[in-house]
């Protein structure tokens, strides 16, 4: 579907740029991780990586943020690779309909979370892979390296430790799951693993590349098969329908794609066989959701005629 030329993508891009910022952002950078709080809500920028090699770039695509919930696909992606479908048995695959840290929905089914991209569905995930990495910090970070084909991608140690002294609802979810039996390890390591994988720092151009997989039936940019076809197919159903809370409806509604957003502002969306795109603006709208961001999203599916739909 190269439906675009090169220069087309290049002033697509432009314009959209020039059309969000010329909105009031009326969004506000998440305060609650105390460390997010500093960043300034006025960068913004927006990378899109073609499959067939081509990449775009607009605004501020080389500065590094925290990924946030953006880890948790590449979480996912390792516990599903090493244990196959046996993982539907901890996690179900159900949108949730509620705020990523929702705690009565697990109270209710049980200590199964609804689905791995909310925050207690990831850290069952984060369990499992606490459980199964020889080095879990360490071979988690490696995994995402690769996978951008970047080696100084890396945890930033100050926003794991402002996280770890005040992810009070975190540690309620933890113990939640502990009391109904879903979690094997220790509350303190299993959070210990999820807040540094939060932490992760990348820019926009880094996420593109991260996620190629999933666009390209898990081939990665250095073309290693990290994930089959079929997992990389769940997942983007999982992204499709679980990726954005209680705004998955309206994200699949205005933008029409499989994506992830976190907290730090960013949101990576794809078109299988096509392209990646990750806007980031860390102003997030009342749902959690980067307000320029999804601005944006909406604007270039629309524009390039490029949805699932
Ligand atoms: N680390 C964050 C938390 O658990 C991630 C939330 C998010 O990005 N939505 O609250």
């Amino acid at each position: 579907m190269q439906i675009e030329g090169f220069m087309k993508y290049e002033q697509i891009l432009k314009t959209i740029y020039k059309e969000v910022t010329s909105l009031e952002n009326t969004g506000e950078v998440a305060s609650y991780i105390p460390e997010l709080a500093k960043v300034s809500k006025d960068h913004f920028g927006m990378y899109l990586n073609r499959i067939d090699g081509n990449n775009y770039a607009e605004g501020d695509t080389d500065t590094k943020f925290s990924i946030q919930s953006i880890s948790k696909v590449f979480s996912l992606t390792v516990a599903f690779a090493n244990q196959g479908d046996a993982l539907w048995n901890r996690v179900d695959v159900e949108p949730s309909g509620n705020p990523f840290n929702y705690l009565s929905l697990l109270e209710r089914e049980k200590g199964i979370p609804r689905n791995p991209l909310i925050n207690s569905g990831a850290i069952v995930v984060a369990d499992c892979l606490v459980s199964t990495l020889k080095n879990p910090k360490k071979d988690f970070l490696q995994f995402v390296r690769d996978l951008a084909d970047d080696q100084t991608i890396n945890f930033n140690e100050e926003v794991a430790a402002s996280e770890k002294a005040t992810g009070f609802k975190n540690y309620a979810i933890a113990n939640l799951l502990k009391s109904y039996n879903n979690l094997a390890n220790p509350v303190e390591e299993v959070l210990d693993f999820y807040f540094h994988q939060c932490s992760i720092e990348m820019n926009c151009k880094q996420l593109s590349n991260a996620f190629v997989p999933y666009a390209n039936k898990g081939k990665s940019l250095l073309n290693d098969a990290c994930v089959s076809a079929k997992q990389a197919k769940r997942i983007n159903a999982i992204m499709l329908t679980c990726g954005f809370y209680d705004e998955a409806g309206e994200f699949a509604f205005e933008v029409g794609l499989p994506g992830k957003s976190g907290v730090g502002g960013g949101i990576v969306a794809l078109l299988p066989n096509e392209f990646v795109i990750t806007t980031w603006s860390p102003a997030l709208n009342e749902k959690g959701n980067s307000y320029y961001g999804m601005q944006a999203l909406e604007k270039f599916t629309t524009q390039t005629n490029s949805s699932i739909f």
